[in-house]
């Protein structure tokens, strides 16, 4: 393994559940926080804690240089031209509300289309629908074929003149397919149509440059990407930032205020709103600071071994059946057992201290698609080992004792 034993750095390994250590599979939904980012928000609360932006305090300036270091370092991280380019915002979900209610306000017009794919998260679905609703527009989806893979033989004809954006993940959460996306950007911008790139289950496994893919929005998670939970960034080309109109109104995103108007501040302010998550920010530099720490080819090695030992094992198994088989993926495996439930399988593995997803991963379009209502999910990430394989399959000998019927 490229990777060394990391599982010190993350304190809550070292519990036990029934009596077992932890082999924590569920990563896609949300990974665990190594001791440095747990020690840089305990350090915040301990000695950075003000409001910022407004303080002429020594503290409330410290935690304001703390607060925009994060944004430097998350724009280091990204590759972004500018620190104004990176807003903070609770989500991924947070950030495709935004550009959804935003963009849509200020460019789609009834009869307008935006393109999504059969492959996305509830959260790269829903908010289009709303604003599609709210502004006469329609959604349009590009296919996906059996592999897993977004069905991509004549696609660009979906880009035309109505089209006034494509919003589509990166990894896909559900079954793991990495998603051709620098072909994807380029070809939408050849039919001018603006892309915003969900990179949720992208930016926790491998480099993802904003200015060397072009994307004209790009978000991730905090949470998913080693950082706390209420932390995530939505990053935007400054010339969209700057004409789009703010999304939500409050302290901080504005210039003056009087009764009868108000005028917005600079970015990134004008879309940062209340008091943001200053401690999650900080949280969320450290986490990206550990990554950088370990290395991306170290990471990628890594992930790509345990896919390939997890894929190997899991097909030595009579009646299991591989959801998604895409060529490209990151360490994300759904999969079914014939005639056993998800939920069933989810809560006999527990009992071997296996964490794992059970359900439809917010992807409910997909999972109708492959003629399944849910799926059993393990998903990897920087921590987990060989050893980790060998429980789950250990654990799965015991679902299929239990559910063979017996004589
Ligand atoms: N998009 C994708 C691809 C995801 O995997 C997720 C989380 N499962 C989201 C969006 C939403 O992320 P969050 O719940 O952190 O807002």
């Amino acid at each position: 393994m490229s990777l060394p034993d990391l599982r010190s750095d993350f304190p809550i390994l070292a519990q036990r559940f029934h009596n077992q250590p932890l082999i924590y599979l569920d990563n896609a939904a949300t990974t665990q926080k190594p001791q440095s980012v747990i020690d840089a928000i305990q350090n915040y609360y301990e000695s950075q804690n003000a409001n910022i932006h407004r303080g002429v305090y020594a503290l409330s300036e410290r935690a304001t240089v703390a607060f925009e270091q994060a944004r430097t370092t998350v724009q280091h991280f990204i590759n972004a031209s500018d620190p104004k380019e990176c807003l903070f915002v609770k989500s991924t979900t947070e950030a495709i509300n935004l550009v959804a209610y935003s963009f849509g306000e200020r460019y789609v017009q009834p009869g307008d289309e935006i393109l999504i794919s059969a492959m996305e998260h509830h959260a790269n679905i829903v908010p289009w629908q709303m604003m599609c609703e709210r502004k006469g527009a329609k959604l349009i989806v590009i296919p996906m074929n059996q592999q897993g893979e977004l069905e991509l033989k004549d696609w660009e004809k979906l880009l035309t003149p109505k089209t006034k954006l494509l919003a589509i993940t990166h990894v896909s959460n559900a079954i793991g397919t990495i998603n051709p996306i620098e072909k994807l950007i380029k070809t939408a911008h050849q039919a001018k149509v603006p892309v915003l790139v969900d990179a949720a289950q992208s930016v926790p496994h491998f480099k993802v440059d904003v200015q060397a893919l072009d994307c004209d929005f790009l978000t991730f998670s905090g949470h998913k990407t080693y950082g706390p939970t209420g932390i995530g960034v939505l990053y935007g080309k400054t010339k969209w930032l700057e004409e789009l109109p703010p999304y939500q109104g409050g302290g901080d995103m504005i210039r003056q205020v009087s009764f009868s108007k108000t005028t917005f501040n600079d970015l990134p302010y004008k879309f940062e709103a209340g008091t943001p998550p200053i401690a999650q920010a900080i949280g969320l530099a450290a986490a990206l600071n550990y990554l950088n720490e370990l290395g991306w080819d170290n990471i990628l090695e890594h992930e790509k071994q345990l896919l390939r030992q997890a894929t190997e094992a899991l097909k030595t198994l009579p009646h299991c059946r591989i959801i998604g088989q895409a060529s490209q993926k990151v360490g994300v495996i759904s999969f079914v057992l014939e005639n056993i439930h998800p939920h069933d399988i989810g809560s006999v593995v527990d009992q071997y201290g296996v964490a794992l997803r059970a359900g439809h991963h917010c992807a409910m379009p997909l999972m109708e698609y492959f003629g399944v209502p849910a799926t059993a999910r393990i998903s990897f990430g920087i921590y987990n080992t060989v050893q980790d394989i060998e429980g789950l399959m250990k654990a799965l000998d015991q679902v299929k004792t239990i559910f063979t019927p017996k004589g």
